[in-house]
């Protein structure tokens, strides 16, 4: 059967047996259309029915979350994890925190992570969780009784060698912290299963600032590719929590100026440049939103969500050189991407998963804009969870300055991976089709040494 026939069925299949999972069914899309070129050049993966086995995951685990808020009464949450894929190594990915979390957001997230692991380089299968359960708004306390709850199931499926999970949006240092505390207590082992640890016990230097600065060193190696660089680019930024605030840093340290963030409330544009403490004090320590930086800052513009044009984000009106978006996915519409286009933008780079919509990403991949897909650009963080895995494993603690410079080198194998890979299917600087085949190919061809598993 012709490569696109064949891709056409499993589609419909994906469509047909997994309804309402509109994310799932985007980014498979996405996915498979991308690895035509190599089915067509390889037939191995259709006589070895690669592309049905890898759409499914390998178990999904739905589960019960039952807490007892701050007033005595039992909350009911929904949990999940997705172990999709663990053909080169154990399920590795994190978990999300979120009311908008169902089964269609983890698969897609977990779908994705298959081939961001493999393109790092490093040994690690791909797995998402996470649950319906908001933390904006508890209190520690009822944080802490949410969290305990949640890993009193999900402790009989992870372990060090099986699933090692980590944060996402809505899990951070503090839910790690007592997701590890719950896993310690009802196994008795002190054990690396979660990466994103304290510092004190177990954590890497680094991980925090992985996600954000790997972005930047990627968005630094496409660039350097066309003879150009960060320095005195004025850069967009959406999102502001932990990977939004890590890129804006770095691009600083390379002489860039990032110039607006947002939350779910609003977009702040901030043309001398967002001032860094502000926004570690408004989003970081005290948990506001971004119209209190618009309160220290006077002569920043704050536009509230209820003002963005229809169709479209603010943050993405705003005339940048390179773009980062870097808050959640499908928050770059079409619209948007044609405005940037517009006000001349010649890099879109993702740092977080699937923020660009399908119609969106198809007029971008006909633009004159370069591209960074965020399983590749934002792949830093999972490859330092990696490397805070082998320190788990020997004992060890790395410098900061020992775990950047490892992370710096990662993200540019990374860069050189998916581009060489764009360049051998003729299709030069694509990186969509790029990153997919090269993180499909290693998996799919240990699926094929491994047998009908
Ligand atoms: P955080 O929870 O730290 O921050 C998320 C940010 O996005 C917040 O500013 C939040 O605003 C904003 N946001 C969330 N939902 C919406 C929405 N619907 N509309 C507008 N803004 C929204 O998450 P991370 O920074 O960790 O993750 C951001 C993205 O990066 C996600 O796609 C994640 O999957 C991806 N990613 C993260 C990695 C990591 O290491 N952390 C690794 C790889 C990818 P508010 O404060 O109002 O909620």
């Amino acid at each position: 059967m012709p490569a696109n026939q064949k891709v056409k069925e499993v589609l419909e299949y994906i469509k047909e047996c997994s309804p309402g999972q509109d994310e799932f069914y985007q980014a498979s899309e996405e996915v498979l259309h991308s690895l035509l070129p190599l089915l067509k050049e390889d037939n191995r993966y259709l006589e070895h029915n690669v592309l049905e086995r890898i759409m499914v995951p390998e178990r999904s685990i739905i589960f019960r979350v039952n807490w007892v808020d701050d007033a005595g009464k039992v909350q009911t949450n929904v949990g999940y994890r997705v172990q999709f894929n663990s053909a080169i190594g154990p399920y590795k990915g994190g978990l999300r925190f979120h009311p908008s979390v169902n089964l269609g957001i983890v698969k897609f997230l977990g779908f994705e992570q298959i081939f961001k692991n493999a393109l790092t380089g490093l040994q690690i299968g791909g797995a998402k969780g996470g649950s319906n359960f908001d933390p904006k708004g508890k209190s520690d306390n009822e944080v802490m009784h949410f969290c305990q709850a949640f890993m009193s199931e999900l402790y009989k499926h992870i372990g060090e060698q099986r699933d090692v999970p980590a944060g996402d949006i809505g899990v951070g240092a503090r839910e790690i912290g007592y997701l590890f505390g719950q896993y310690k207590k009802l196994t008795g082992n002190f054990q690396g299963v979660l990466t994103g640890k304290g510092l004190n016990w177990g954590g890497s230097n680094a991980r925090k600032e992985a996600t954000g600065y790997g972005s930047v060193y990627f968005a630094e190696n496409f660039l350097n590719v066309y003879e150009k660089s960060l320095k005195d680019k004025r850069c967009t930024v959406s999102g502001s929590g932990n990977v939004a605030i890590y890129t804006m840093e770095k691009l600083y340290n390379f002489g860039a100026t990032p110039i607006s963030c947002s939350d779910s409330k609003g977009t702040i544009y901030h043309e001398s440049g967002i001032e860094m403490a502000s926004l570690k004090a408004v989003k970081e320590i005290n948990h506001e939103s971004l119209e209190a930086y618009a309160t220290l800052h006077p002569e920043a513009v704050y536009t509230p969500v209820s003002h963005y044009p229809e169709d479209g984000h603010a943050v993405w009106h705003i005339a940048c050189d390179v773009a980062f978006p870097s808050a959640t996915q499908n928050e770059l519409t079409l619209l948007d991407a044609q405005v940037l286009e517009k006000n001349g933008c010649i890099l879109i780079n993702e740092g977080a998963n699937m923020p660009t919509t399908a119609d969106a990403l198809s007029y971008i991949r006909k633009s004159s804009m370069l591209f960074s897909p965020g399983k590749a650009a934002n792949a830093g963080g999972v490859a330092t969870s990696q490397l805070e895995m082998s320190q788990n494993a020997s004992m060890a603690q790395w410098s900061f300055e020992e775990v950047d410079i490892k992370l710096r080198t990662i993200m540019q194998n990374i860069f050189k991976t998916a581009y060489d890979t764009s360049v051998e299917f003729d299709c030069e600087g694509d990186l969509v089709t790029g990153a997919n085949i090269a993180g499909f190919r290693k998996v799919a061809d240990s699926m094929i040494d491994q047998g009908s598993v």
